[in-house]
């Protein structure tokens, strides 16, 4: 098939490089010139395993030019960013609107519209459709649209991507998603098709449910932490009843990143719009707000004054295996120490580039260094902090790093 991709980010780039793997031609598009020049090189500007090696094996077209893409495929996929502005403002949809406003400008035979990025539940039929359909362009005959939602994780997203779960098509009229379907049809996982606010809502209700299901865990956590249970042994004994398996049972930091938060934010915006008060979420995201100053209380115990103290941060990602540092729980711990008049030496395999821009004023250094400072938070679960030698060490671990139990004072934020 011929596919354009909108959006070279995290889930356009990966999208865009699996679907050319498998045999289909496609053309990535960006407003961001340097993303598209590093493709055309054969090179991911993100850090995400494999994907290099994808784009190296099989060469993808990448192009800011729009109209040029469109016109030369009959599907395109949406995976521009709808990020969080503000509490007040909690999905920008301006990048989105735009790109389908433009869009509608340069159809001129049927193309399908296949809408990726997550967007709240409605936003496809009420505000997309709409502006794709302005200037007497008419559903059906000269475009069809549809939702289909990205459920992969960032660090083993090319995995994900290839062998989802499940696959969900919403679409506006039965039929407009069976191209979309025959694309997927050796995946080898449900499809799963409903209308496009169902879709949506599919996508917020399953990151709101991941994210509900951490900050439970967090909070078994942070009571097992007082009564001196160790949380991981009860996550496992949970996690063996299958109605609630072992998976994100971690206890720990909370969650971060792109999705989670964001997603999380927009359900209950949405929510409240409705006049309805979604308790559950909101609390999920109040504790998950709050999980990360817990290192700091445990900090104190041992170090009652932070002023002028050398503190290290092993791990800045909002997970391993990747660099983005969006709503990373390392944002707020690095916030709060320099608000405590902390000095902060800071390491993280692959996310340092992108967290200096946010804190260009403290110390970046190798894992070695940060082990020299007078007392270290772990942030990340990256492998290699498993490599190091923390004897001797004042450790609060916010991730659960078996070999940091060796520093001469451990403390884990959950156990
Ligand atoms: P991202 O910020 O990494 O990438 C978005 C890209 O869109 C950027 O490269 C930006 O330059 C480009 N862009 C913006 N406006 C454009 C336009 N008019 N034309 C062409 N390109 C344009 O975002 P992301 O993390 O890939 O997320 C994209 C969407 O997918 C979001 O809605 C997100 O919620 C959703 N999603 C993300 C993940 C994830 O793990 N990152 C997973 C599932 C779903």
């Amino acid at each position: 098939m011929n596919i354009s991709i909108i959006g070279a980010g995290y889930v356009g780039l990966v999208t865009g490089a699996c679907l050319a793997n498998l045999g289909n031609r496609v053309i990535l598009v960006d407003v961001d010139r340097e993303k598209i020049e590093s493709v055309k090189r054969g090179r991911s500007q993100i850090y995400e395993p494999g994907l290099d090696e994808i784009l190296r094996a099989t060469p993808v077209e990448a192009t800011h030019d729009l109209a040029y893409a469109v016109e030369n495929t009959s599907i395109s996929f949406i995976c521009v960013g709808t990020p969080t502005n503000a509490p007040e403002d909690p999905i920008d949809l301006e990048a989105i609107k735009e790109l389908i406003r433009e869009m509608g400008e340069t159809l001129n035979s049927h193309h399908l519209v296949v809408v990726k990025s997550t967007v709240p539940p409605g936003t496809t039929e009420n505000v997309l459709l709409p502006l794709l359909g302005s200037n007497g362009r008419r559903a059906g005959r000269d475009f069809s649209i549809c939702v289909n939602p990205e459920f992969l994780r960032e660090g083993s997203a090319m995995k994900d991507f290839l062998h989802p779960d499940r696959i969900i098509i919403g679409e506006a009229k039965g039929g407009d998603g069976d191209i979309l379907a025959k694309l997927y049809q050796d995946f080898g996982c449900p499809i799963l098709r409903c209308d496009l606010r169902t879709a949506e809502m599919i996508k917020y209700a399953s990151n709101a449910f991941l994210a509900t299901k951490i900050s439970f865990i967090n909070e078994i956590g942070n009571i097992c932490k007082m009564l001196g249970i160790d949380a991981y042994k009860v996550a496992e004994g949970m996690g063996y009843d299958e109605r609630i398996n072992s998976k994100f049972l971690n206890a720990g930091l909370g969650f971060g990143g792109s999705c989670l938060p964001k997603d999380l934010k927009a359900l209950i915006a949405k929510s409240r719009g409705i006049g309805y008060e979604p308790r559950i979420l909101e609390e999920t995201l109040k504790l998950n707000e709050e999980q990360p100053l817990r290192m700091i209380a445990l900090l104190k115990r041992h170090l009652p004054s932070l002023k002028d103290r050398r503190i290290g941060i092993l791990g800045l990602a909002f997970k391993p295996n990747t660099d983005d540092v969006r709503e990373s729980g390392a944002i707020k711990v690095v916030k709060a120490l320099l608000a405590e008049g902390a000095m902060v030496t800071a390491y993280d395999p692959k996310a340092l580039d992108n967290f200096r821009k946010l804190f260009p004023g403290i110390e970046y250094t190798a894992a070695e260094e940060v082990l020299k400072c007078e007392a270290i938070l772990i942030l990340v679960e990256w492998d290699e902090f498993n490599h190091l030698d923390y004897r001797g060490k004042v450790v609060i671990d916010g991730r659960r790093i078996t070999k940091a139990k060796e520093a001469i004072i451990y403390e884990g934020v959950c156990w």
